[in-house]
């Protein structure tokens, strides 16, 4: 199994660059945020639990996360069509990464890289306060970005941490660029990993 997880400040254009990856490497595509809206819009009692942190900008607690993802691994091990996973705003906090870790670890010839998007607080706040406007997403007024902003840096600093001491790659990539040019630039760095 070859997996993808993409990293990223909330506007770095994650979602994005996940869908065409996903497609061109054929991965099944993991987006926490995307199931976590969808479970708020159904009404059901993950989305119920959920709601109240979404709203805020705050992380949802980490085992109603990793339940999810477990159910994914269950529903995915029996499909076998994909290559790997392409993680996409998970894992966002150490205990997320340590779990997934260990799950990964049940699939033999597991690997996994990291694609690290850059992108400036400035274009940042630019580029959400755009989103809020065109898509109408709830947490993306200003005050509430400044909340998922700060929370990012401090949770996703010991996650990255956590994967430059186990030894994965990390690759940057400036995201300040056209979305085409950002995945050319992204795909010329998987070009090995996927040979
Ligand atoms: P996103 O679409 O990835 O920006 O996620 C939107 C919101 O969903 C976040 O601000 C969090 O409230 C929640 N969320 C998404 N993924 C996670 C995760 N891995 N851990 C905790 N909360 C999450």
């Amino acid at each position: 199994m070859k997996n993808i997880i993409i990293f990223g400040p909330p506007g770095a254009g994650k979602g994005t660059q996940a869908k065409l990856l996903a497609e061109k490497f054929n991965l099944f595509h993991v987006s926490t945020g995307e199931i976590l809206r969808k479970e708020i819009e159904s009404e059901s009692i993950l989305g119920r639990v959920a709601k109240h942190y979404v709203e805020k900008g705050e992380l949802v607690p980490d085992d109603v996360i990793m339940r999810m993802i477990d159910e994914i691994f269950i529903e995915q091990n029996k499909l076998k069509k994909f290559k790997g996973y392409l993680f996409d705003g998970f894992p966002r906090t150490l205990n997320q990464a340590k779990e997934l870790n260990k799950m990964l670890k049940h699939h033999r010839q597991s690997e996994t890289v990291i694609i690290n998007i850059i992108v400036s607080e400035k274009e940042i706040f630019k580029r959400l306060l755009h989103r809020a406007k065109v898509e109408g997403r709830g947490d993306d007024t200003e005050e509430i970005i400044n909340n998922r902003l700060a929370i990012y840096k401090k949770q996703t600093i010991d996650v990255l941490n956590y994967y430059k001491e186990i030894g994965i790659n990390i690759i940057e990539i400036n995201g300040e660029d056209t979305i085409e040019n950002v995945f050319k630039n992204i795909c010329k760095h998987l070009k090995n990993y996927f040979k």
